[in-house]
């Protein structure tokens, strides 16, 4: 067997896993061909020949048990990895029901090979293999996912992610206040994929606790050097900020904002020039969200709300939850001069954070027209195209050089 971390090789006729293993791992075929057997009064019984495309080995991961059947490769073969803590963060996020339904077929399932075995009949018995009743549209989509998520943890350990900062101009002084840090990813076949192809594939999963802890070290890491080569041109200015987005599974983990603290801690950054961003569309725990919000600012962390007016709920949110910033969403920015009502919607957003005593950020601003529309509103900062795209640190740190 040849070892990459998400994807195995078995060489003609060696064993992949035996009957009574215990299972960590389940795979799908990409080539090759896999048989199953099991062993029934000392003789080896063939129950079946997988071919690409076929999930195995997922009953023992499912119900902790040890296998029920050995598998053999019986051509060169590779298989793409699925591990426990995959399948059972996926259990997880389904209906409460269907999980029951899945444990008690997989249980039943066993009760009767054992039964069928100690009557000696599995020989006559064409057990039918787990995928043999999966449509083959359902089988692609599930199988891919799989496949996508074991190249995004495979991208982040190769450090393919990388972070590109967006600057916030302060729309007042015409200088850039902060920046946000965006997630991006560098395919070494793909080229650049942009947040919105592996971010949601990443919320789907734990994932997004290791890509959004790695986006906020890296991130501080070069905001530190950012804020040094401003410094030597502009050495009064006020300190940037960086924004880092914070997904709603972030803010579930116990651990995450104690982490922060340690990055923060550890490497001197200023806690009040870390800003977090969270949506409104993530508050289904609304009492977490509050504690964390609490939390936040007792370490003197900033919290924007992002996208607002795009969730629900939202002035529940400005009751409660302790924030300083909050983004006008820009697909009101966007529609402003097509719509009357839109840029109603703006003035009233812009003057509703106003009240509430937050500072605004308007995003999207794309042209020269809606940047001075949002300027002559008086409002903190800016963030857009018109302004300046996403870009790396170095881009970033080269005109810093250059803007004083
Ligand atoms: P967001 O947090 O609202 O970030 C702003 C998005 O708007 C960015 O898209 C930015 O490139 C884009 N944008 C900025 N100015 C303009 C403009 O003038 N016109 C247009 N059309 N777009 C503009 P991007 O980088 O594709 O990110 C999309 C979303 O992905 C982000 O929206 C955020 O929700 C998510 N995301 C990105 N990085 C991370 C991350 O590290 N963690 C988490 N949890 N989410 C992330
Ligand atoms: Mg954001
Ligand atoms: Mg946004």
């Amino acid at each position: 067997m040849s070892d990459k971390l998400y994807t195995q090789t078995f060489s003609s006729n060696t064993r992949i896993f035996s009957e009574g293993d215990e299972g960590a791992i389940a795979y799908v075929i990409e080539s090759g061909l896999v048989e199953i057997s099991t062993i029934e009064k000392d003789k080896q019984v063939l129950l079946g020949t997988l071919t690409p495309g076929q999930l195995f080995g997922e009953m023992a991961l499912i119900n902790d048990e040890p296998r029920t059947a050995t598998a053999i490769a019986i051509k060169d073969t590779v298989l793409t990895v699925i591990s426990r803590e995959q399948l059972t963060e996926r259990l997880k996020n389904t209906e409460p029901m269907l999980r029951m339904l899945i444990r008690v077929i997989i249980s039943r399932y066993r009760t009767s090979i054992g039964h069928t075995r100690k009557a000696g009949m599995l020989s006559q018995l064409n057990v039918p293999l787990p995928d043999d009743t999966m449509s083959e549209e359902t089988q692609t989509v599930a199988i891919e996912k799989f496949r996508r998520e074991n190249e995004l943890r495979e991208a982040l350990l190769n450090k393919e992610l990388l972070v590109h900062y967006q600057p916030l101009l302060n729309m007042q002084t015409g200088k850039w206040a902060g920046f946000e840090a965006l997630a991006r990813w560098n395919h070494p076949t793909k080229g650049t994929i942009p947040p919105s192809k592996f971010i949601p594939l990443a919320e789907e999963t734990t994932l997004i606790i290791s890509i959004g802890m790695y986006v906020l070290r890296q991130a501080i890491k070069d905001m530190i050097t950012m804020q040094t080569e401003r410094n030597k041109v502009l050495p009064d200015a006020p300190p940037l900020f960086i924004a880092v987005n914070v997904s709603s599974k972030q803010i579930a983990d116990t651990g995450f904002i104690d982490k922060v603290a340690r990055v923060v801690a550890e490497t001197g950054f200023p806690p009040a020039s870390l800003k977090l961003e969270i949506t409104e569309s993530m508050t289904s725990d609304y009492q977490l969200v509050i504690n964390w919000a609490s939390r936040c600012r007792e370490l003197g962390f900033s919290i924007a709300i992002d996208d607002f007016g795009t969730g629900y709920s939202s002035m529940e949110h400005l009751l409660e939850l302790e924030v300083d910033t909050l983004k006008v969403d820009q697909t009101f920015i966007k529609k402003m001069y097509q719509s009357s009502k839109a840029k109603k919607l703006v003035i009233g957003m812009v003057r509703l954070s106003k009240a509430l005593g937050f500072s605004t950020v308007a995003e999207g601003l794309e042209n020269k027209k809606e940047f001075n529309t949002l300027r002559a509103m008086s409002i903190e900062y800016g963030q857009g195209f018109y302004i300046a795209k996403p870009q790396s640190s170095k881009q970033i740190i080269e005109k810093l050089k250059k803007s004083a």
